[in-house]
């Protein structure tokens, strides 16, 4: 064990939350590497994300977290030079049906308390914002304007390339297949090549993050659900925001959509009941499912192609809030895991919290967050809008 290189923190998982947690962590001048089994960066749930990034949270921690979070991605073109695609459209959440306008109305007024920007438009003035909804039956939404939209690929591999600017390795095609404890106190990881020697472990493993757990004898209650997805052709810009309809019907309980900055539509839908498990082929499904309802709300948008459709895994927990903090029986054990359908926009936000954590420089207010995210709680709470 005595030969096994040695690093201040190993981040198992080079994802949406590992790449940045694994930059800010390097800015703290530590010694990092980032064990990944895949032959890349972000090639687990984080390239399957569409690329959606709000603040308009009902939960204060996620609320925090992704405020820090549009600051860094919406920032990072001037500050590294990398464009990311950062697209400040906003995000509109429609109401068809009274049941709606209600469940927004009551949201919004513990959104405004957290001094979120956002409001309740009509439907004449969500029509000035969306021109293209389907005005017939629309009572209005809300429409938080600073909410945005980048590329999880771009970003990720921006966060990856400064990380490794900083000094952090990162080691492919190296799954973590050990981890050893010894007298309650992390030693050692291993993997199929070798041995490293660490004091600290960040498991940022997304829906494989159980398996990681059980290295250590931890049983986290993170199961994999399967989303899909689809990008159509790329066309002249006529929509800002994110549309959200959360209406309930057979199949499905929400969706969304909205224009890259690139031009191409981009959407999801959230299945019901869940898909659990690691299945990713696309179905036959989705598409005309998805479709008929964004049609629905959205007519113009019949004559647009889709290009292509994929599926992917959102990291789930019972009551959709991510798990952070450390492991109170095992020194050096940090979980950054059960991402729900929101690792992405959570991932800068959470990064540098991770490296205050790491490192014991924690502020008030992240207390805050940790205590709303602990390992700990009771798993009871739901949020509002997941
Ligand atoms: C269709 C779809 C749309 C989505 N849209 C959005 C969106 O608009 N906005 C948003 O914020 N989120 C979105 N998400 C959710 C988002 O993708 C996830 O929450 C996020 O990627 C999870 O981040 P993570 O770092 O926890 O996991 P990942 O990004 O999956 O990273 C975990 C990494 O750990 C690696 N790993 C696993 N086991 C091991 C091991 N034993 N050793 C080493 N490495 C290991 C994996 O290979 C993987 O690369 C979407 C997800 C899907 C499926």
């Amino acid at each position: 064990m005595s030969s096994a290189p040695h690093y201040d923190v190993i981040v198992i998982g080079a994802g949406s939350i590992g790449a940045p947690a694994a930059f800010y962590l390097a800015q703290k001048g530590l010694n990092i590497l980032v064990l990944e089994s895949a032959a890349s960066v972000g090639q687990g749930s984080n390239k399957k994300a569409i690329g959606g990034i709000r603040a308009t949270h009902s939960d204060p921690a996620k609320i925090r977290l992704c405020l820090r979070s549009i600051e860094i991605f919406s920032t990072w073109h001037q500050s590294f030079g990398e464009d990311i695609e950062w697209y400040e459209g906003g995000y509109v959440y429609v109401a068809y049906r009274p049941r709606e306008e209600q469940t927004l109305k009551d949201l919004l007024i513990k959104q405004k308390s957290f001094g979120l920007n956002i409001d309740w438009l009509d439907s004449t003035g969500l029509l000035r914002v969306v021109p293209d909804l389907n005005p017939e039956g629309l009572l209005g939404g809300t429409f938080s304007p600073e909410d945005g939209s980048a590329s999880p690929l771009l970003a990720v591999h921006a966060f990856y390339t400064q990380a490794v600017r900083l000094g952090a390795e990162f080691h492919y095609n190296e799954p973590v297949t050990g981890i050893t404890v010894e007298a309650g106190k992390v030693k050692a990881v291993h993997t199929p090549k070798t041995t490293y020697s660490t004091d600290l472990i960040i498991n940022a493993a997304g829906a494989w993050a159980n398996q990681v757990g059980q290295l250590t004898g931890l049983d986290l209650p993170v199961k994999p659900d399967s989303h899909e997805s689809a990008i159509t052709e790329s066309v002249a810009r006529f929509l800002k925001p994110m549309v959200v309809d959360i209406r309930p019907t057979p199949g499905s309980s929400n969706f969304y959509f909205y224009q890259h900055i690139t031009g191409q539509i981009v959407f999801c839908i959230t299945p019901n009941p869940n898909n659990w498990g690691y299945d990713c082929d696309e179905t036959s499904e989705f598409l005309p499912m998805v479709s008929k309802r964004m049609l629905e709300i959205m007519p113009r948008l019949a004559n647009i192609r889709v290009r292509r459709t994929w599926r992917g895994l959102y990291p789930m927990t019972p009551d959709g809030a991510p798990i952070v903090g450390r492991i109170n029986e095992i020194d050096g054990m940090i979980l950054a895991v059960g991402m729900c359908g929101q690792g992405f926009m959570l991932g800068p936000g959470l990064g540098e919290l991770l490296a205050r954590l790491a490192t014991n420089t924690t502020e008030a207010e992240d207390q805050i967050i940790l205590d709303t995210l602990s390992p700990y709680r009771s798993f009871t709470g739901q949020e509002l809008l997941k």
